[in-house]
């Protein structure tokens, strides 16, 4: 490796949700072990919440790995810890991040290490007109399931030729209808103008839809699990974290003392947000299965207050439950005496439980994570749904099935079987992730 200046710099810029910060950090410090200067940019908003739920020192960075901010074009927020509502942030980031994005690229490139290229989630599709203004590679990280981006590729087709009307079209359907339909199009378009695109997937798990979409777009390259990739990871950005919630620790000492795939571990990602009967319905279907639980109860998980679980269900369960605000969710899933995952199928979940051979149990919520729990059901046979109007005695049966039942045994089975596929991918000389790292511009750029 040449002088400091000589090093390549990537500027890595997720979009400002944590399912979208995690995997554009790993990205970041995968690209920093191969001797990148990197340039992380969050919102203002965002580094706010890290710097309280991480600390000053995690965010410090180093002097190759450096962290820089845009404002979000919202006003200042009432609540500084508030999840904010991902379809207008969107559209402001979209309509005011033009400016200050391509003013941070000017300052950086009158450094002396300028940017040779930029790595951004498709949200952030504004990169791609700076990127181009300014003559420097961009590589797109999708970071939901492969799936999705073929939704959005065939939603894009259909809402043009007409051939269904605006209101039923949209997989990212939620109460922001008007602005999700409005991004697709403008998600569509935008692809195509990277050099690249990669997911945080593996070839033999989506074969199809990669061979299918790098027909339409940029080449698309499955070039994870990064979870597994992160053994490569140098251990000098290992501090470096991203999570908006502080995490509780104790309950990997919780699962320490319990026996093999024996616990139900429930955790319903950073967006989902569920009425209190529904919460309701968790609890006594959980209490019902008998089964040991883990079970990560975000302070925002329940519509319009804060998540109160029944005194006599906390009774009923105290020796066989553990309850936490937010954990280590890698290390838990990955812990020997998880047995099943109850997930609201967000696509890092989905992949991290896959790259720990845990099968699953899905109530997908909104956008992606609809496709995500059908890959999940139908193609991979990984998991079981659970109806949208969650019932108690649905997912007692459910966890019985998936903990002690023989269909439990076969999902248990087959996503042991794509664990080992993922690990070939990501560690085998000749494995389909490390070839897509070789074969798309990222790894080039690694190369350099
Ligand atoms: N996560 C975590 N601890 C928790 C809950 C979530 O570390 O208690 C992480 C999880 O590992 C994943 C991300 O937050 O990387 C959630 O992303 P996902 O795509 O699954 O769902 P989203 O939050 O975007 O709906």
């Amino acid at each position: 490796m040449g002088s400091i200046q000589k090093k390549p710099h990537a500027l890595c810029i997720p979009a400002p949700a944590q399912g979208h910060i995690n995997p554009m950090l790993k990205v970041a410090k995968i690209l920093h072990s191969k001797g990148f200067h990197i340039t992380f940019v969050n919102t203002e908003f965002n580094h706010q919440r890290l710097l309280k739920s991480q600390g000053s020192d995690a965010l410090h960075g180093l002097p190759s790995f450096c962290f820089e901010t845009i404002p979000d074009g919202l006003p200042p927020a009432q609540n500084p810890d508030e999840t904010q509502v991902f379809p207008t942030l969107w559209k402001s980031m979209d309509e005011t991040c033009l400016g200050p994005f391509k003013s941070l690229l000017t300052k950086l490139n009158a450094s002396s290490s300028p940017v040779t290229c930029i790595v951004a989630d498709l949200f952030m599709g504004f990169t791609l007109d700076a990127a181009k203004e300014l003559d420097i590679p961009e590589i797109v990280l999708w970071t939901s399931g492969v799936g999705a981006l073929m939704c959005v590729h065939e939603q894009h087709n259909l809402l043009e030729r007409g051939l269904v009307p605006r209101e039923a079209s949209s997989f990212l359907a939620n109460e922001h209808l008007d602005t999700m339909i409005d991004c697709v199009p403008t998600m569509s378009e935008r692809a195509k103008k990277a050099s690249a695109i990669i997911f945080n997937s593996f070839y033999e798990l989506d074969s199809d839809l990669l061979d299918a979409l790098s027909s339409v777009f940029p080449p698309c390259y499955g070039v994870g699990p990064f979870k597994l990739l992160e053994k490569e990871i140098d251990e000098s950005v290992e501090f470096i974290k991203s999570n908006l919630w502080k995490e509780e620790n104790t309950c990997l000492k919780w699962l320490e003392s319990k026996p093999k795939s024996s616990v139900i571990y429930v955790n319903f990602g950073s967006t989902t947000v569920m009425s209190h009967q529904h919460l309701l319905e968790f609890c006594w279907g959980l209490a019902k299965s008998n089964c040991l639980f883990l079970w990560i109860i975000r302070p925002d998980l329940v519509d319009g207050k804060s998540a109160v679980l029944p005194p006599e269900f906390l009774e009923e369960t105290s020796s066989r439950g553990m309850l936490a605000s937010w954990c280590p969710q890698e290390q838990v899933l990955n812990h020997p005496s998880i047995g099943g995952f109850l997930t609201h199928s967000g696509w890092n979940s989905t992949i991290e439980s896959i790259s720990s051979g845990v099968p699953m149990i899905c109530w997908p919520f909104f956008a992606d994570q609809l496709t995500n729990c059908w890959s999940c059901c139908n193609k991979w046979e990984i998991g079981m749904e659970l109806d949208s109007d969650v019932k108690r005695e649905e997912v007692s049966k459910l966890v019985i099935e998936l903990m002690n039942g023989d269909k439990g045994k076969e999902m248990r089975k087959n996503a042991i079987d794509l664990k080992n596929k993922a690990e070939k991918a990501c560690t085998s000389p000749f494995g389909s992730s490390i070839a897509a790292c070789i074969a798309s511009s990222f790894i080039s750029l690694v190369d350099l």
